[in-house]
């Protein structure tokens, strides 16, 4: 136990320190990995909630270690977000996952929509332009393409925000708000963002249909969805009394354990094969 201030100050900064030299530790791995062909996508389908057809899929990134193998993005992704090494890791997500996607299109497949997450760092004057580039260089046509950002990657500068997104869908790539009802976007605005899709965060399907709160506000979600023409999908869905309760409520489209775990791309094509024999 710390008795004295003194203790718990030399205490505390030793823990900061020896939190720094971890972080330190992980952005020059990340660094590495970067550079070093360690990331990689999985992808979770998402499915029609009428006829279970899936209509595309979520990127998500992981890191294969060398030691320590495959690392989830939540113990890295916050880090590269204040190093603002999350640029060079949304721009190796996004070359990937059009990669990925440009070999399904070439392969004549039926076009599938594979998100990819952006964050607020990432929202930039620059992001459209690069989005054109990459789509050009890999021939993908833009319906391949979505873009999952979360609230609050909109809320600084409402104006800018709103040109970004218009000239995102003028290149026909769509936008879905991420988290939805986890931040703090106010109605007034939600209104005026050119997006394509609402998702309801994991955060409240989970409580589905026994938690009155969760309930008032998936349902509230969807409402609003339908009321604005936009597209509602739900995450984290795991229980069939989860998935019987954003039916009957008018959700769009689902994504979840209940359905598929995110998998390599092999695998994804593996689901993607037994899902349209259904
Ligand atoms: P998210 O965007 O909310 O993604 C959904 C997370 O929930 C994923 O975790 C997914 O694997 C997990 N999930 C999906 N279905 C279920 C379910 O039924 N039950 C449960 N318990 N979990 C489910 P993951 O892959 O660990 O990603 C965590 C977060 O990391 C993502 O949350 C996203 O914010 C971030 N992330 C992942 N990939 C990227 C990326 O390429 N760029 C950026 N900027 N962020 C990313
Ligand atoms: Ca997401
Ligand atoms: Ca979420
Ligand atoms: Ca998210």
């Amino acid at each position: 136990g710390h008795d004295t201030l003194e203790d718990s100050v030399a205490f505390y900064s030793l823990d900061m320190n020896r939190g720094m030299h971890e972080r330190m530790r992980i952005e020059s791995g990340l660094r590495h990995a970067l550079g070093n062909g360690e990331l990689l996508l999985h992808y979770q389908p998402k499915f029609q909630i009428d006829g279970g057809r899936i209509i595309g899929a979520e990127a998500l990134v992981r890191w294969r270690h060398p030691e320590r193998g495959l690392i989830p993005p939540g113990d890295f992704i916050p880090l590269a977000e204040t190093t603002g090494l999350i640029v060079q890791v949304g721009e190796w997500v996004l070359e990937a996952a059009c990669a990925q996607a440009a070999v399904w299109q070439r392969a004549g497949m039926p076009p599938l929509r594979i998100a990819i997450n952006v964050s607020a760092r990432e929202f930039t004057a620059a992001l459209p332009g690069r989005l054109a580039a990459t789509l050009a260089r890999y021939e993908l046509a833009p319906v391949w393409l979505e873009l999952e950002i979360t609230e609050s990657a909109l809320m600084h500068d409402i104006e800018r925000v709103i040109d970004i997104m218009d000239q995102i869908n003028a290149l026909g790539v769509t936008l879905s708000l991420d988290d939805f009802g986890t931040g703090y976007s106010s109605l007034s605005y939600l209104k005026r963002f050119p997006i394509h899709t609402l998702k309801i965060d994991r955060s409240f399907t989970t409580g589905l249909p026994s938690d009155a709160s969760d309930c008032a506000i998936a349902t509230t979600i969807i409402s609003i969805g339908q009321q604005l023409r936009h597209k509602v999908i739900a995450e984290g869905v795991e229980t069939v009394e989860q998935l019987e309760f954003l039916r009957q409520s008018g959700c769009d489209e689902v994504q979840g354990y209940l359905f598929s775990r995110p998998l390599p791309p092999f695998e994804f094509e593996t689901a993607l094969r037994e899902n349209w024999l259904l």
